[in-house]
This record gives structure tokens, C-alpha cells and sequence, in this order.
């Protein structure tokens, strides 16, 4: 997967980029991340790329040259045209199935506004889709974007090495994860759970999966609610097996 942000702030990017799961990731040659200055295409000597908006009112306009010429070297760059994201408070806000949809794209380019926004005309040209991170204001959409690519990451294979899972994770299965203790067995007088020392490990399963919906069910009753009408079966009351009479 090919990673390709446009932004006024590319250092923002660095330190997020090159550690940890992401930088391993990168390494190995799973992810790369190419980032574009939009200010590199501003066209004149202040580097200026904003301008006061039409119609008045406050703040200032990101302007729609700079950024379509960004996006024009980045698609250079592709083989393939890029799916074009624009991080935005107005967008649809960001979910782990929207994660896991993005993670299946070969080059995802996201643009990260700034001041007041984008010109609503560069937007309507080249961008696929709008993606909120939550109903609030940031300053950029660098921190947004930061979270899509995180979490678009590692839904892709060989991201997360082999202890790591996200199978069982928050809202990958519909639900929320169950408790996670380790060592000390005893803290604060409070002892990990007698379960999960059990070594049975059918018994854990089913704890840790309880544990599951009700931590959903108490926290999030609307995913709750989804879960229960997905899942009929696993709530109907289980039918006793009759014995076949045999005849004497
Ligand atoms: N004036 C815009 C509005 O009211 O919709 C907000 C502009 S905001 C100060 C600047 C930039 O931050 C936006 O262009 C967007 O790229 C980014 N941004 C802010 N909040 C965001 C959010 N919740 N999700 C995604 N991007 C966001």
C-alpha cells in the first residue's frame, strides 16, 4: 500500500511515520509514505498557497492551484489513479469497517486541509471521499489523517507480527474487546479474574467473550443492538436434544 499525503506541514508526519508498527511496516517494504509540501506548488516567491475568502467572512482559504498541482505530481508518482480522501469535519465519519475497506486500495492519496478549508472547486474535482475522524473541529487534517493511516495499516497483512492480532480488537467483530490483565497477579488487593488462570481455555473463550457483551452492551448499546440482530442465533434460548426412545 502507497501512502500519499498532501499537506503545509510534512514534518508533522515524521515521528509518527517512522515509528513503531508503521516504521516496521515501512522497512519491510509493506507501506511506503510519500509526502508533498502543497507550498512546494505555490507558484510565487512568499510560497503563499491561502487568500482571503470570497464573500467575506474570517479566516483564510486554501487555494486550488497549489493543491491540484500537488496532486498532479503525486499521480505521476501511481500506477494507477490514487483514491483521493480529504480529511474533513464535514465527511462521514470514520469507522473500522471504513478501515478495513481502504487497507484493500493499492495507493491512497489524502489531502489535509488547513486555515478555513480547501476551494470547493479543486475538491469537487479530484477527491473520492470526505472522511471525519469526529464531530469536532481540528486545526489540520494532519492528525485526521494520521489516524486513517494508522488504522488502515494494520488491517493490511504482515503489518501487525504475529502476537499482534485485531481480530478480537474493539469493533473489528462488532463489539467492543474484553478486559486484558497481566502480571502482577495480585494489584491493589484486586486478583486477575480466577478464569483466565484456569488453563481451560474453552472456559476463557466463553468469559472473554460474556465479558465482551457486556462491556458493549453497558458502554455502547447501539452497536450492542446491531450485534444482537446479526447474531440471532447466539441469543436464542438453546433447544433441549430429545432422546430417541428405543423400544424394548
Ligand atoms: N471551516 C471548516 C469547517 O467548519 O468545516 C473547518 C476547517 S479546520 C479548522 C481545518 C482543516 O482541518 C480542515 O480543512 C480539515 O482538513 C481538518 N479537520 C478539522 N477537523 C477535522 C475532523 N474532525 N476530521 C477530519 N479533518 C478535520
Amino acid at each position: 500500500m502507497n501512502f500519499h499525503i498532501l499537506t503545509l506541514f510534512p514534518e508533522m508526519f515524521e515521528g509518527v511515520l517512522g515509528e513503531s508498527m508503521l516504521g516496521r511496516a515501512r522497512e519491510k517494504g509493506i507501506l511506503s509514505f510519500n509526502l508533498y509540501n502543497i507550498r512546494d506548488w505555490a507558484g510565487n516567491k512568499h510560497n503563499r498557497v491561502d487568500d482571503a475568502p470570497y464573500g467575506g467572512g474570517r479566516g483564510m482559504v486554501m487555494q486550488a492551484p497549489p493543491v491540484f498541482d500537488a496532486y498532479t505530481a503525486a499521480c505521476e508518482k501511481c500506477d494507477a489513479k490514487p483514491h483521493v480522501i480529504h480529511m474533513s469535519p464535514k465527511g462521514d465519519v470514520f469507522t473500522q469497517e471504513k478501515a478495513i475497506e481502504l487497507s484493500k486500495k493499492s495507493d491512497i492519496l489524502i489531502i489535509c486541509g488547513h486555515y478555513e478549508g480547501i476551494d470547493q472547486r479543486v475538491l469537487d474535482e479530484i477527491v473520492d471521499e470526505e472522511i471525519s475522524i469526529g464531530d469536532y473541529v481540528l486545526t489540520g487534517g494532519e492528525i485526521p489523517a494520521m489516524t486513517v493511516i494508522d488504522a488502515v495499516s494494520r488491517m493490511i497483512d504482515g503489518v501487525l507480527s504475529n502476537e499482534e492480532s485485531f481480530t478480537d480488537e474493539s469493533h473489528f467483530g462488532g463489539l467492543l474487546e474484553y478486559p486484558q490483565y497481566t502480571r502482577p497477579f495480585e494489584f491493589h488487593g484486586v486478583e486477575v479474574p480466577a478464569v483466565l488462570t484456569s488453563g481451560n481455555h474453552a472456559e476463557i473463550a466463553k468469559w472473554r467473550h460474556q465479558q465482551s457483551l457486556d462491556i458493549t452492551q453497558a458502554k455502547r448499546p447501539d452497536m450492542y443492538e446491531k450485534y444482537r440482530e446479526l447474531h440471532k442465533e447466539e441469543f436464542e434460548p438453546k433447544k433441549k436434544k430429545r432422546r430417541k426412545k428405543i423400544d424394548a
